[in-house]
């Protein structure tokens, strides 16, 4: 397969571009291969500068839910454009989005649009902190909100609930409010919550599905458990849907479960690809929001006429009846062909899926944990992915990373995704 001009453009790009990226996880460096240079992309696929088209089933980590350049929300923006690209003040199109982005989540009565997810989770924090009056947060190793100085804290080796910045340029005074706790391990979040800081946490903040060490459900009743716990002590439940709203189903992992959190950040889908992100939750709470409140929070760009335009369109296509059960359809379609191959070429996996979000890990055992997530097989991952990639199949350049199948993967794709799988499984049982 020819990578010549994408290898040309990755030289080019690392002269003037830190790591020739503008986003880490896209340098392909954890799979040891270079990154490939995109030129367009079209429904399920995406198209390389060497003119080599991929089955994408990373649909730019989300967003991409109806496919690539779905003409609807093309011809929004389009017609969005030739009004002016950003006023800097409301529009109309703003209500709309917001008013869409509610009917779906019973939990958010009032939203604030701005321009990324880091944004999200970084305000709703702040504001969950001038809610309660409280500066502790607990957030759970391996999952992600963004890098905001203080949530770009994971464990280290020997659990610590004490947060160590692990990026540098963080102080570490920016992170000691931050205390870490492992996904899923209900009884250390109550020795923290009760025993250890008790009065002291203004809120807990999770991916309600892990998307960011791979795909990791939540136990049983832990979300419920969670909520339980919250009400009792006062803290502010922040569902963290950038990755899982409109994603895991239409009223994300709060609607999965029947879990109502205090408050909800959004990302990716609602933006349809554009840069957008929002925060939500109970009018109450909204309220401590500038300029109504004294949590000050602004954007240049934020509610930007073609990002609502973009994001309009998308959730209209979305909610036209039986779209979500297709999704889950043809995502359901994949994970059952992946664990049958798995068993057929005696190759341990663990794979699952809600909506149209999935994974798969190369273990035996279900992964619950970050630490569980890190144990398995990264190695034969790098190998498998690619594989993967010389058979035109674009999956997430990292074992830890989740997949999204879009509205434009049909049954072909799916089936040939899993002859490719099988295939691949079966020469590396091999090796
Ligand atoms: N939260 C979650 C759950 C995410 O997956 C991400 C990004 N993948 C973010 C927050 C940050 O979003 P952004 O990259 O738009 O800043």
């Amino acid at each position: 397969m020819k990578r010549s001009e994408s290898d040309r453009l990755f030289e080019h790009a690392q002269t003037v571009i830190p790591g020739g990226v503008n986003s880490p996880v896209r340098a392909f460096r954890s799979v040891g291969l270079k990154p490939l240079f995109i030129t367009k992309a079209q429904g399920a696929y995406i198209h390389d500068a060497d003119g080599n088209a991929y089955l994408d089933y990373v649909g730019s980590w989300g967003p991409m839910i109806l496919g690539h350049a779905h003409p609807a929300v093309v011809e929004a923006v389009r017609q969005a454009a030739g009004k002016g690209l950003s006023y800097g003040a409301p529009t109309e199109a703003e209500i709309l989005l917001a008013e869409k982005v509610i009917s779906a989540y019973p939990s958010v009565e009032m939203i604030r649009m701005v321009n990324s997810g880091t944004e999200a989770t970084m305000s709703a924090v702040r504001v969950a902190r001038a809610y309660t009056g409280r500066d502790k947060i607990i957030k759970f190793t391996g999952h992600y909100h963004g890098h905001a100085d203080y949530l770009l804290v994971k464990a280290g080796s020997g659990a610590t609930t004490l947060g160590i910045p692990n990026s540098a340029g963080v102080p570490q005074s920016f992170s000691e409010h931050t205390l870490l706790c492992e996904f899923n391990d209900f009884d250390t979040i109550i020795q923290i919550t009760q025993e250890e800081y008790p009065g002291e946490i203004a809120c807990i903040i999770l991916e309600p599905f892990a998307g960011n060490m791979g795909f990791v459900p939540p136990v049983q009743d832990f979300l419920k458990k969670l909520r339980a716990l919250c009400d009792r002590e006062g803290i502010i439940l922040i569902f963290d849907e950038v990755m899982t709203g409109f994603r895991v189903a239409k009223g994300g992992a709060q609607e999965v479960f029947s879990v109502i959190p205090d408050m909800t950040t959004f990302g990716k889908i609602i933006g349809g690809g554009m840069p957008v992100g929002a925060y939500g939750g109970k009018k109450e709470i909204m309220s401590m929001v500038a300029p109504l409140g004294s949590v000050y929070q602004a954007g240049t760009l934020s509610g930007n006429p073609l990002a609502m335009a973009a994001g309009l369109a998308t959730l209209n296509e979305l909610f036209k009846p039986g779209m979500y059960d297709e999704l889950a359809r043809t995502t359901g379609r994949l994970t059952e062909g992946i664990r049958t191959i798995a068993q057929k070429t005696g190759t341990p996996m663990t794979v699952d899926h809600c909506g149209s979000m999935f994974g798969f890990f190369f273990s035996g055992s279900p992964i619950h944990s970050y630490e569980q997530a890190l144990a398995c097989d990264t190695a034969r991952f790098n190998r498998f992915f690619a594989k993967m990639l010389e058979e035109e199949i674009y999956l997430a350049p990292s074992a830890f990373e989740a997949g999204f199948v879009s509205l434009a993967h049909t049954t072909e794709d799916i089936d040939k995704t899993l002859s490719a799988f099988e295939n691949i499984l079966r020469f590396m049982a091999y090796q």
